[in-house]
């Protein structure tokens, strides 16, 4: 259902990913983990066409995207694959003028042109299955970092995409928050939604990956279910990782 192929993203003379192919199935979770700046969060962000590549492709499920230098991809094609794909950024990106319902209507309305009172029960929906069903009305100021997190992720899943994308979702939170963060997105994995996790928790990759992919220096170094990965690494590089987070 989604297929990245051959996709490479420069910046200026910076060659941030050197031809990164992959594929994942419907109801799969794609864990990446790599050293920093080896290019995990340009790859999340090329999946959304919030960074373009520099060439490749994508497709996730119906939309399909090609990239070539000095091509410019039609406008119509970017907003079909962004409607495709719902992304949780590290820090969040609430509109702080906006309550947790009002965020989680936003794109509904935009993107998917919902009337309003439709949105805003989806939202108050969602709310309460990231269990903040009592936090619609507050403003992201009011909100613990986590809360925040979690109106994050009831707004990627409002517009009901294909995928959804995590950009390191707890790394700004203080340890006891994160737990909370990492319940919801465990309890997505269990529904079977399709994603694709960029995360420095090593414990909750292995528990929530059905495959894991090792990046460094803008290459995929090795892919492989967590099992495998993890204790029996096949690559030199992966070795050196791992043991560098012991
Ligand atoms: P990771 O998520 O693995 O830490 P990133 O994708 O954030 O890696 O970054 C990969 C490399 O690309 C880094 O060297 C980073 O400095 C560079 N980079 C990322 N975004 C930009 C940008 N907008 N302009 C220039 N360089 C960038």
């Amino acid at each position: 259902m989604i297929e990245v192929r051959s996709l490479t993203k420069s910046f200026g003379a910076l060659e941030v990913l050197r031809g990164i192919d992959l594929n994942l199935d419907k109801g799969h979770v794609l864990v990446i983990i790599g050293p920093s700046g080896s290019g995990k969060t340009t790859l999340l962000r090329c999946m959304n066409a919030l960074e373009m590549p520099s060439s490749g492709s994508i497709v996730i499920g119906k939309a399909r995207l090609s990239f070539e230098p000095g091509l410019k991809p039609r406008r119509s094609d970017v907003l079909a694959l962004r409607k495709q794909s719902g992304m949780v950024f590290q820090s969040y990106h609430l509109f702080p003028h906006m309550t947790a319902v009002q965020n989680v209507m936003e794109g509904q309305i935009t993107v998917k042109k919902r009337p309003k009172e439709e949105a805003r029960a989806k939202a108050m929906a969602l709310l309460a299955k990231v269990g903040l069903g009592d936090k619609g009305e507050a403003y992201p100021h009011q909100l613990s970092g986590g809360q925040q997190q979690r109106v994050g992720i009831a707004r990627a899943m409002s517009i009901d995409p294909e995928l959804l994308l995590f950009d390191e979702p707890t790394s700004a939170l203080d340890p006891e928050l994160v737990r909370d963060v990492l319940k919801v997105i465990r309890q997505l994995a269990a529904e079977g939604r399709t994603m694709m996790i960029v995360t420095h928790e090593m414990k909750f990759a292995r528990e929530v990956a059905d495959r894991i992919i090792l990046m460094d220096e803008g290459a995929i170094i090795e892919e492989g279910p967590p099992e495998q990965l993890f204790n029996k690494p096949q690559q030199e590089r992966t070795r050196q990782f791992l043991s560098m987070l012991e």
